[in-house]
């Protein structure tokens, strides 16, 4: 595994802006397949995940929430909640998890399974987003680093497309050594 930028389908190169702004270089194919959509949204050219936020009292959730838990209301808006964080608390998932969260036999079973990073992304609002990590060695992962938003190819459809999810990957330059 490797911490580098995990492009979309058709997008050739991109690199990010002042660490906020994704800017596509070339795009040539349409936008990649994404597993959950409604978790993601593109925005200025920079995904972003999407959550509630309590009309009421304020509180985020991911993924979108119909009512809330703290003050009970029901008036819940969408809301972007951004692409950067800190690593919270994170894991090495060495084993397959079971189904449904399994991805696809697809990919070569058992055998073909790759250990990867998994934990929580706290967001700049706070909130904390479990999420797969760009990153399965333990030596470059640590808590409270600076952590951004990318995608991921989680499995692949039977004529190669791959299905993409998202994940957080380290933010270069801030992978201890
Ligand atoms: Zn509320």
């Amino acid at each position: 595994m490797s911490g580098s930028l995990h492009l979309p389908a058709g997008v050739l190169s991109a690199r990010f802006e002042n660490k906020q702004t994704l800017s596509f270089v070339e795009r040539t194919t349409p936008p990649p397949v994404l597993l959950a959509p409604h978790l993601l949204r593109l925005q200025d050219g920079a995904w972003s995940l999407m959550g509630s936020r309590c009309v009421a009292c304020g509180e985020l959730y991911f993924p979108r929430a119909r009512g809330c838990t703290r003050c009970s209301g029901t008036e819940l808006d969408d809301t972007a909640l951004g692409h950067s964080g800190r690593l919270w608390s994170w894991t090495i998932q060495g084993f397959r998890p079971k189904p449904p969260y399994d991805g696809s036999s697809a990919d070569g079973g058992e055998a073909g399974f790759q250990p990867y990073g998994v934990g929580y992304v706290q967001l700049e609002s706070g909130l904390k987003v479990e999420s797969r990590l760009t990153v399965a060695d333990p030596a470059r992962l640590r808590i409270g680093m600076p952590m951004r938003l990318t995608l991921e190819a989680y499995r692949h459809l039977p004529g190669g497309e791959a299905v993409h999810t998202f994940a957080f990957e380290p933010v270069p330059d801030s992978t201890p050594s």
